[in-house]
């Protein structure tokens, strides 16, 4: 990205690490890194794309959104990826925290409810020559049952409750990161032991879209 507009979109992305991620707290080296290899004016629709590097959620269609910098940044951190971590992502949407996990981890499998969503990032993946990354059309609350455990999983929709075929699915010393409830939604952090057992940390009050159960978009 040599040209004067990707000078532009970079200078705006260090000033996004400083000002949203960095000042409002500590954030390990390698997701400073990973927020500042990804473009994220790729994974906002053209129309809007000067706004990329804004503190808040954009519109991607279909009443959708792409998360806000930070809270991407906070839900990885909390993750701690390491990069041979089989990692399971409910919500691909515009692909932005796939790429992210993608600059962490070597295994990534993404399900998106809404199919047009996963083929446009298929696409930009494609163009962007990302690999490693798997994509799978679905109900993401029942996970991919052929690729489970999964070490990490993360959840960018939010279902009332939290999906018991996720827990199932998550390794032992496994994490999972997700927001739950309705109208008034927390981010909590599910970690399973070596042994399996389960705790559950409460994180922060967060609003994202409802997770869609049962029924799949097709274009
Ligand atoms: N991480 C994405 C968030 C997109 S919004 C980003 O920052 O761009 C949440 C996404 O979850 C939407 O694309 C929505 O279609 C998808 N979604 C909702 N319910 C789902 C389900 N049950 N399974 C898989 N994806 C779902």
């Amino acid at each position: 990205m040599g040209n004067e507009l990707g000078d532009l979109f970079y200078s705006q992305r260090m000033k996004m690490v400083e000002d949203q991620i960095l000042k409002r707290g500590a954030v390990s080296s390698k997701v400073v890194k990973a927020f500042l290899n990804v473009p994220r004016h790729y994974f906002v629709p053209s129309d809007i794309r000067k706004m990329a590097y804004e503190d808040s959620p954009l519109p991607i269609g279909l009443d959708q959104t792409i998360s806000q910098p930070y809270i991407v940044a906070l839900m990885t951190e909390f993750l701690e990826v390491k990069k041979n971590h089989k990692v399971l992502e409910v919500g691909t949407g515009s692909g932005y925290q796939t790429a992210i996990l993608n600059e962490l981890s070597k295994s990534i499998y993404s399900v998106e409810i809404r199919e047009a969503f996963s083929m446009k990032v298929q696409t930009l993946f494609d163009k962007m020559d990302i690999k490693g990354v798997q994509f799978k059309v679905g109900d993401g609350s029942h996970g991919w049952k052929e690729e489970a455990p999964f070490d990490r999983i993360i959840v960018t929709a939010a279902p009332k409750k939290v999906p018991e075929e996720l827990l199932k699915q998550l390794a032992p010393s496994g994490k999972m990161i997700i927001p739950l409830g309705g109208d008034f939604q927390n981010l909590f952090l599910f970690e399973k032991n070596s042994k399996s057992e389960l705790t559950q940390k409460l994180l922060l009050p967060v609003v994202f879209v409802p997770m869609v159960q049962g029924q799949i978009y097709t274009r």
